[in-house]
């Protein structure tokens, strides 16, 4: 290929890795599978690594580069970014209303409604359609310069459709479900949890290292565009800043006179903890531009806009008492049980107090009232302690020294703030253990759940993770409320669970410290779990990434005798033990296939089986890296799933051909 040619080439395959992150990150509506979309940006990396030369700072390939920073340096905006005010009741909205249209002397007004993001507000800076800087708010004058993490972030386009200059302005935010992962992750390193989604996103935005933003999977809501002299109104401004490649939030309405807006507020506030991320409040600007210009600003803020606050999603009850929980890792976590109360929608009866300094800390009693917080599916939280409604019978909680499930030493390691239960045979950690290796993230044994694993180990079923593959049909179905047809399924998925990939196995192993992310890396560096279990704290310390705690962490597990004794019979049960790389190849190799429905020429495990021995991998359920999708007679969600992302779905007769074709 001749340098020009591969400079065309080049600028074709950003143009379509740009249209497929707008898809995927703008619209929420994937077209292609995660690996035809990585096909196309390993061939754009290849060839830009051949011209390098050819290589912007605005290429799909450049989002997550450059050295750590030092510190950030300022920024002084061009136009301030100011506060709104806020209106905290109804009374102080009427006020605003009536306000805005003596200002404009009409009786009407028409207002532009939109979610008050509890995020981070940020303003992004293009030059010829190009993103050359993003800053932080900051004190509204000066902000700090954090392009490259805001790089990181793929809903924000680094090319826009138009060569134009401008200055958008919107907050990033961190979605639930992402929040409630991170924290997960960050629990599990012993590192200190986020209170909430926007703690975590300010967090993720002011790393110095653009490496650790870019695994935070951060979004970005766009509310203000420098393009005044185009538009009229300021929703055409957000219809103009969609048009561009942002995003917008799709509940933006205008709403004609303040009654419609006030529909609006009282809407969201019963719709607002059904969204996938946290909103404070609702913003309400005068849409027509000519208007805003008249209304002007007072010195803090706009006359023109105002920030309706909803109260805090809270309520308040009585802590009846404080139990401590034992993890799957021994970890104790003290749970407060409450006096049942309602609280944004849901009857809450416990909330976590994460560990005993948490509890100093705040100085809860047992028998306090207390203040309780939640914020969308997140665990309940309490937040304060009603000092003022102590009546001096409230008595301290005091960490037990024993576990309360086996009665072993309580050990808390001098600087850490995780107390433990250090029995490896506590029965509450031989099931939180047994659990962890069944959940989707792990070996994936979708008719697996919690309630049955207790049943299991309570009925003596089941002494480790390796035992649930010698359970029969029989065994199940002795089990309560358990007849033949999901007694099958449970022994299907367990079966289905023995080729799962090898990072799935270390991950569900339940090494202390090894998250998703590091058992990939393990899996990438050893080949398979003789050479892990053999492998030195120094050997793996050699692995980038991969720190001396966890290092130690690793090495301690595979020292330990009954570990060792676990993964021999896991071994013994079939279960993959290997690498990919380490599997012998066939046609097949590299395709997974998932079947939902009933089939008339195969059992399912029969089906699975075949793909197997074709080098090929079963799973049971459907992601974007699902290959085929097999579908039987009345399939059911997963049918769905794969049309949704894309994956390409094969009847029984064409699954059939594809088999015999390579047999
Ligand atoms: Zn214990």
């Amino acid at each position: 290929m001749s340098k020009a040619e591969a400079e065309k080439k080049i600028e074709k395959l950003r143009q379509e890795i740009r249209h497929h992150d707008h898809l995927y990150y703008v619209l929420d509506k994937p077209a292609i599978a995660d690996r035809e979309y990585d096909k196309l940006f390993r061939e754009l990396k290849e060839l830009e690594s051949q011209y390098p030369e050819l290589i912007t700072p605005n290429s799909p390939t450049q989002r997550v580069g450059g050295e750590p920073l030092k510190s950030f340096k300022t920024v002084t905006h061009k136009t301030p970014l100011l506060s709104l005010d806020n209106l905290m009741d109804e009374d102080e909205l009427l006020a605003f209303d009536k306000r805005v249209r003596e200002g404009l002397g009409v009786d009407k007004v028409e207002y532009v409604c939109e979610l008050k993001m509890d995020g981070l507000a940020v303003s992004l800076v293009y030059k010829n359609g190009k993103f050359v800087q993003g800053s932080t708010r900051g004190d509204g004058i000066h902000g700090e310069d954090i392009t490259i993490n805001l790089k990181t972030i793929k809903a924000i386009p680094l090319v826009l459709k138009d060569e134009v200059d401008l200055e958008a302005r919107g907050e990033v935010y961190l979605p639930y479900d992402h929040f409630i992962k991170l924290n997960e992750e960050r629990q599990e390193k012993d590192e200190a949890i986020f209170a909430n989604p926007r703690n975590a996103a300010a967090g993720s935005l002011r790393q110095l290292d653009p490496k650790v933003t870019a695994g935070r999977p951060l979004s970005i809501f766009l509310y203000y565009g420098s393009i005044e002299e185009k538009v009229k109104t300021h929703y055409e401004v957000l219809q103009y800043l969609k048009e561009q490649g942002f995003k917008t939030n799709p509940n933006t309405r205008i709403c004609e006179g303040i009654s419609e807006v006030q529909k609006y507020i009282k809407e969201w506030d019963e719709k607002r903890e059904k969204l996938p991320y946290d909103i404070d409040g609702i913003v309400i600007k005068v849409n027509k531009l000519h208007d805003q210009q008249k209304l002007g600003f007072t010195a803090r803020a706009p006359r023109w806009a105002a920030a309706y606050k909803y109260p805090p999603m809270q309520s308040e009850t009585i802590v009846e008492d404080i139990q401590v929980q034992v993890g799957r890792t021994g970890a104790i976590t003290p749970v407060a049980h409450l006096k049942p109360v309602h609280l944004a929608g849901v009857v809450v009866k416990r909330a976590t107090l994460h560990n005993e300094d948490e509890i100093r800390r705040k100085g809860i009693k047992i028998k306090d009232h207390v203040k309780v917080q939640r914020a969308g599916e997140v665990i309940p939280e309490v937040v304060e302690v009603v000092k003022s409604k102590r009546t001096g019978h409230e008595k301290d909680f005091h960490m037990p020294k024993e576990c309360p499930i086996c009665g072993s030493k309580i050990y808390k390691p001098e600087g850490e703030a995780i107390a433990r239960c250090i029995n490896f045979a506590c029965p509450a950690q031989v099931m939180g253990r047994i659990i962890h290796f069944t959940t989707r993230e792990a070996m994936d044994m979708e008719h697996v759940g919690p309630a049955l694993v207790a049943q299991l180990v309570e009925k003596g079923y089941v002494k480790d993770a390796a035992d649930l593959y010698s359970l029969t049909k029989e065994d199940i179905m002795k089990l309560e409320r358990m007849a033949d047809k999901s007694a099958q399924n449970v022994i299907d998925s367990i079966k289905a669970s023995l080729d799962r990939p090898f990072d799935r196995l270390i991950y569900a192993l339940g090494i202390r410290m090894i998250g998703r992310r590091t058992a990939q890396l393990l899996a990438d560096n050893y080949s398979n779990i003789d050479e892990l279990a053999k492998a030195s704290e120094a050997d793996l310390s050699q692995i980038h990434e991969i720190g001396p705690k966890v290092a130690e962490a690793v090495a301690f597990f595979f020292k330990q005798k009954g570990n060792q004794r676990l993964i021999e019979k896991l071994r013994e049960a079939g279960v993959r033990v290997k690498g990919q790389g380490a599997r012998g190849k066939g046609p097949l190799t590299g395709k997974t296939f998932v079947f939902t429905g009933g089939l008339t020429n195969y059992t399912r495990p029969a089906a699975e089986e075949l793909v197997r021995k074709l080098g090929g991998r079963a799973s049971s359920s459907v992601s974007k890296e699902t290959s085929y999708v097999v579908a039987g007679t009345d399939p059911g969600s997963k049918y769905d799933k794969a049309k949704k992302l894309g994956v390409e779905i094969l009847t029984e007769g064409e699954f059939q051909s594809l088999i015999h074709k390579h047999k």
